[in-house]
Order: structure tokens, then C-alpha cells, then sequence
């Protein structure tokens, strides 16, 4: 079919349109979830200090020589070390320093005897192992070592990395910044929902459920979400918002106001503004989307339709915001799964994306259908965790391998 731009080359030349972010310096506690911009190198040994894996006895390693369950050993137990303290005393010749798990190696001592191969007597302790020199000794720098690169550039920071760099003191981290992006719907026939007020509908007038799903993807996204707002379809007040958001945001998401309809002012707004370029996309659902970077902003016209919103949404923008926040994957993984029922199609130049759930089952997943796969048909679409990707053709009969894309997972290309 003649005028539809394939869905690669359509995404191809939005993400090649929208760069990264200026990198901020940002505290550690509010860095989760975003990206590296620099690398970082620690200056410390972690851990600190050689300390002791066990709760036990530090000991010289070669006064437990002999030493078993029938043969213990006896040695003069010379200090009690808990964790948070430093040592006041070395370990001699014949003696043993009681030690907690964590508290550093007194000097002297080489290994621990865990306190389970031990019996205290007085200010004596019984031995009843031979332990080599290092056993249960954690050494300094066993874990990272000062001067050694932690974490390179485009690491997403997620738990165990704030850990990590909380264990080499860094206090605050250079990262790309969250994109703040603008949420606006357009329609004359938009009432305002999901506020809390719930107004009744008059004829001919619909619920805006686009804003609220929107935020929300934002939100999963990692992104900070910025609530725009319903606008009638009126090029003046819509040109108007758009400069407003253009100053405060980092990606625009508007929806409706893009297909060939009368009253599909989003795209002359745009353009007034900068230059908007207007693809439809051989893809179903979600085939026309309007996009451009204006004043450095990139902003997307998500078709109306609900699931087209989303689906746009998914394929277009999450990935390009995601490399604005410097994000090294930017989209879903995909799995082939088995076909539960035939996903029948007719030829039509597109690709279909329809949603299903997929399952693991007996060493494989399993895709089914969720519903109703019409565009404004949303209730089937929250069911879904994957979209099926069918290509132009008859479909996919049953049993046969079905292309699809996990849409509750980390990206990983
Ligand atoms: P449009 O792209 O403006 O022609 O809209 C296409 C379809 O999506 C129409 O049926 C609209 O009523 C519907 N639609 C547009 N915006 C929204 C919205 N924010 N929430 C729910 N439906 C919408
Ligand atoms: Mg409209």
C-alpha cells in the first residue's frame, strides 16, 4: 500500500531527531532510575577494612594446628571485639580475641574460628578445628578495590547500585536528568476525568481516558509526568498551551487532533510552532502520528483512540524519551510464543499489533488474544502484557510461532 511509512524507518528517524539530556549532579537518594552520565570510580576499598565473615575467635592460624572435636586446643581468649570497634590489642602466641561478624582483624590474628567449633571456658576457649590462615577472613578491598571503575557511563541505576555506590562514599552522581513530559488531550468531546469530580456526560460527549492512561505510562516509565490538561479542538488555544508546555517540559505527548478529520488541529498547531513532520505508520492500530522537535522539545501526536494512544505511545515515544534520559536500551523484549487459537488477518500492507497475554507453559510461552482488538476497545488492552506482532499476510494459525513483544519488562536492546 502506497503512503505508509514502515514502522523501523519511522522510528529510525524520530530517535535519530531526539538527543539526550544536559547531565545534572543529583544526591544518590534521588538517582534511582535514572542513568549514568559519567563513569564512576572509587576511591575507597570496600570493604574498608580486612574483617571477620563469623562470629568466633581470631586466632594465629598455626595455634590451631592438631586441633579437632577429640583433640582441642586450648587458647587465652585476650579481648571481645564487637562490630563499629577497633581492635585495642593484637593477638600473641597462644591467645584468641572473641570477635561479632563484621568487627575488623586485630593484628596478629589470621583466621577465625567460627564460634561453633568453639567451647568457652572462663577466660579460656576451647578450640576443636584447624583452620588455615584467611579462613572466614574478609579482606580489604575483597569487594572493589580503591582506583577501580565501579560503574561505566549509561549504567541504569537500580537498587543494588545505589548500594553500591552508598559503600564507596559517592554522594552525589552525574546523571542525565528525568524528562519532565506534558500529557495534553484534545476533543471538543472530552470531559475531564480521573481529578476525582466525575461529571455527568452530556450527548455526544465522552470520558478523557487518554490523560490519565498517559500520565500513568509516564510515570512507568521512569519519567516525570506533567498533567497538561483538555483542550478543545481550537488551533489559537491549542498553539497557546503547546508554548506554554514547550518552556517547561522535556517531551511533549498530545492525543487526538492528528488523523485527516475536519477538525484535526493538533498538526496546524504544530506547525505554526516549528516544523511537524505527519507519517502514517503501516502499522494497526495506531497508524497516524504527527512529530517533531520544536524549540529542541521533541513532542508526539498520539492518534485519539485509546489503544492507538497507547500503542503509539509504546513504540514511538517511550523509546525516544528513553533515550533522552540516556538510556542505553530503549525497547521491550521480544519472545516467540506458541499460538494458543489462529490470529487471523487479511493482507493490508501493515503490520498488526494485536495484544494478548502471554503465559510460560510447559517450556514455552503460550500467546493468547485478550479481547475485543478494535482501537478504541481499551478494557481488552489492559488485560494485555504483550503485543503480538503479526506481519501483512493471513496471520498465524494455531500452534504456529507468534512474534511478541513483553510490554511489562525492562527494555534489553
Ligand atoms: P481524533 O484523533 O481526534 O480524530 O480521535 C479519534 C477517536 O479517539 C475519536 O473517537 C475520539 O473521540 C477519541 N478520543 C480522542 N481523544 C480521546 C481521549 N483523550 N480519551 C478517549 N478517547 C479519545
Ligand atoms: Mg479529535
Amino acid at each position: 500500500m502506497s503512503g505508509l511509512a514502515p514502522l523501523d524507518d519511522v522510528r529510525a528517524e524520530i530517535l535519530g531527531a531526539v538527543g539526550a539530556l544536559e547531565p545534572v549532579e543529583v544526591a544518590l537518594v534521588d538517582a534511582h532510575g535514572l542513568v549514568l552520565a559519567v563513569a564512576v570510580t572509587t576511591s575507597e576499598d570496600v570493604p574498608p577494612f580486612a574483617n571477620t565473615a563469623m562470629d568466633g575467635y581470631a586466632v594465629r592460624a598455626a595455634d590451631t594446628a592438631g586441633a579437632g572435636p577429640d583433640t582441642p586446643v586450648r587458647l587465652r581468649v585476650v579481648g571481645d571485639l564487637p562490630a563499629g570497634h577497633a581492635p585495642d590489642r593484637a593477638v600473641g602466641e597462644g591467645e584468641a580475641i572473641r570477635i561479632m561478624t563484621g568487627a575488623p582483624m586485630p593484628e596478629g590474628a589470621d583466621a577465625i574460628v567460627m564460634v561453633e567449633r568453639t567451647r568457652a571456658e572462663g577466660v579460656e576457649v576451647w578450640i576443636e578445628a584447624e583452620v588455615d590462615a584467611g579462613t572466614h577472613v574478609r579482606a580489604a578491598g575483597g569487594d572493589l578495590t580503591r582506583g577501580q571503575e565501579v560503574f561505566p557511563a549509561g549504567t541504569l541505576l537500580g537498587g543494588a547500585h545505589l548500594g553500591v555506590l552508598a559503600s564507596v562514599g559517592a554522594g552525589t552522581v552525574r546523571v542525565f536528568p528525568r524528562p519532565r513530559v506534558g500529557v495534553l488531550s484534545t476533543g471538543d468531546e472530552l470531559v475531564e476525568s480521573g481529578s476525582g469530580r466525575v461529571e455527568p456526560l452530556a450527548p455526544g460527549k465522552i470520558r478523557d481516558s487518554n490523560r490519565p492512561m498517559l500520565l500513568a505510562l509516564v510515570a512507568e516509565a521512569g519519567f516525570e509526568p506533567v498533567n497538561l490538561g483538555v483542550v478543545r479542538d481550537d488551533e489559537d488555544r491549542i498553539t497557546a498551551l503547546l508554548e506554554e508546555a514547550l518552556a517547561q517540559c522535556d517531551a511533549i505527548l498530545t492525543s487526538g487532533g492528528v488523523s485527516v478529520g475536519d477538525y484535526d488541529y493538533v498538526k496546524a498547531a504544530l506547525d505554526r510552532l516549528g516544523h511537524l513532520e505527519w507519517r502514517q505508520v503501516a502499522i494497526k492500530p495506531a497508524k497516524p502520528l504527527a512529530f517533531g522537535v520544536v524549540r529542541g522539545t521533541p513532542v508526539f501526536g498520539l492518534p485519539g483512540n485509546p489503544v492507538s494512544s497507547l500503542v503509539s505511545f509504546e513504540l514511538f515515544a517511550r523509546p525516544a524519551i528513553l533515550q533522552r534520559a540516556g538510556h542505553p536500551f530503549r525497547f521491550r523484549p521480544e519472545v516467540m510464543a506458541r499460538a494458543e487459537h489462529a490470529f487471523t488477518r487479511k493482507p493490508d500492507g501493515k503490520l498488526h499489533l494485536d495484544r494478548v497475554r502471554v503465559e510460560w507453559s510447559e517450556g514455552g510461552y503460550v500467546a493468547r488474544s485478550t479481547g475485543n482488538q478494535a482501537s478504541n476497545a481499551l478494557a481488552a488492552t489492559a488485560a494485555a502484557n504483550g503485543l503480538a506482532l503479526i506481519g501483512d499476510g493471513d496471520g498465524v494459525q494455531k500452534g504456529e510461532a507468534i512474534r511478541v513483544m513483553l510490554l511489562n519488562a525492562a527494555p534489553d536492546h
